[in-house]
């Protein structure tokens, strides 16, 4: 398909109209049914329309959508207090999206610069990772060392290095006095699916701990369950002093989200932050009935349990086509393919659609794979059967 003649031109002309969608379907204008394995980004975390979200929402919009934060609202107080329960002691902020969500940690870093130094402007400094993708936003591009996404858009904002994910050193030489955060994902996304190794988020915590710099943990792809963790950082044993989600947190309606610990929490205080729409009673009862839906189905458990398989099946393939995957990387329902030659990854995903499965590309050639934490075996070895007959045509 073409763009449309109205619409800007900044994302590619799409393949097909989406009109609907069913569980780990979704389907175009002419009816075709695709195996979703894209959640549109890792965002549909329970399915498409699952019938206690659909029914959570419907209730939520006839009775109240929006009164703005001037005002309690008991949905956000509810999902903060599961928040917390899972991160830990601390503080949650609402927002609309992942960017928001680490505009808000940045804004914390600087909160906290400034408490170290009691002078602003003197400690600001965050240390990211190569490679990595925080959003679009001023600062989240400014996070995101990378020319496809700063090119055109500079100068960017000031205070920002990067050290190399999974190498200590390189973070160990940039972490000094001027330094307020570091800010990495758990698990890289769109970069190409690189998790963060448990020991290197031991290390990186000491570091921190040690000079006094919030480690801040982008979970806005790989948390709310996709690693088989409600967070991606778990499977490290280590507590981060805050966290950024968004994306799986909504299963679809649009939610954003940091987490501060306690030792941080007064850090924001009244008028220091905000947005109107964040956190608003429609959103909140989207991300409540999500996890009511990953606690009732036992959602994290069960990813855990059917990755062992399907990373096996994943492993056949590679083997079968080794000439063209060269590796596979992440955890639970956040896979990528590491793919050769150069290109290959889009090749593949449009022969993969064609036969009705939607996979992602992403950074360095990878094919990601996001599918619902409700994907069944049935359909995770569908997937991997669909990739099979892909990587055979383009070998044919
Ligand atoms: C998608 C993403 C973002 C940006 O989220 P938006 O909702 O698109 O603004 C930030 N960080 C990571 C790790 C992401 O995957």
């Amino acid at each position: 398909m073409n763009h449309h003649q109205t619409l800007a031109k900044n994302y590619g002309a799409p393949a097909f109209n989406a009109v609907r969608g069913d569980g780990l379907y979704l389907y175009d204008e002419s009816g075709k049914r695709y195996l979703d394995f894209g959640s549109g980004i890792a965002v549909t975390s329970v399915g498409h329309s699952h019938p206690k979200w659909v029914h959570a929402v419907q209730a939520q919009a006839a009775n109240l959508v929006h009164c703005s934060n001037l005002y309690g609202i008991p949905g956000q107080q509810k999902l903060a207090d599961r928040l917390v329960a899972k991160a830990g002691p601390g503080r949650v902020l609402f927002c609309n999206s992942g960017a928001e969500a680490n505009e808000a940690l940045l804004k914390l870093a600087r909160l906290h610069g400034k408490q170290r130094t009691s002078e602003e402007g003197k400690r600001y400094t965050v240390i990211g990772a190569e490679n990595a993708f925080h959003g679009r936003t001023f600062g989240g591009m400014a996070a995101t060392p990378q020319e496809k996404i700063q090119g055109g858009f500079r100068p960017m904002l000031d205070g920002f290095k990067f050290g190399q994910l999974n190498r200590i050193e390189s973070f160990d030489r940039l972490v000094d006095d001027s330094v307020a955060a570091v800010f990495i994902e758990s698990i890289q996304g769109e970069g190409g699916i690189f998790p963060a190794e448990p020991g290197f988020l031991r290390e990186l915590r000491a570091l921190c701990t040690e000079r006094n710099a919030l480690l801040m943990l982008d979970e806005v792809q790989c948390g709310i369950g996709r690693s088989g963790h409600f967070f991606a950082y778990e499977a490290s044993g280590i507590l981060p002093d805050a966290i950024g989600m968004a994306k799986g947190l909504g299963g679809g309606f649009p939610i954003g989200a940091i987490w501060v610990a306690e030792a941080y929490a007064e850090l924001f205080q009244p008028g220091s932050h905000g947005t109107t729409f964040g956190g608003n009673p429609l959103a909140c009862a989207a991300a409540n009935a999500v996890l009511d839906i990953i606690e009732e189905e036992e959602l994290l458990e069960k990813v855990r349990a059917n990755s062992a398989t399907w990373h096996q099946d994943i492993q056949t393939l590679a083997n079968k086509h080794s000439e063209h995957i060269a590796g596979i990387r992440g955890a639970g329902y956040m896979v990528g393919l590491a793919l050769k030659p150069e290109g290959l990854n889009l090749k593949i995903a449009n022969a993969a659609r064609e036969k009705g499965l939607l996979v992602v590309p992403a950074g360095q050639n990878t094919l990601r794979m996001l599918p619902a934490l409700t994907a069944n075996p049935e359909q995770l070895s569908e997937a991997v059967a669909i990739l099979d007959e892909a990587f055979a045509n383009v070998e044919r």
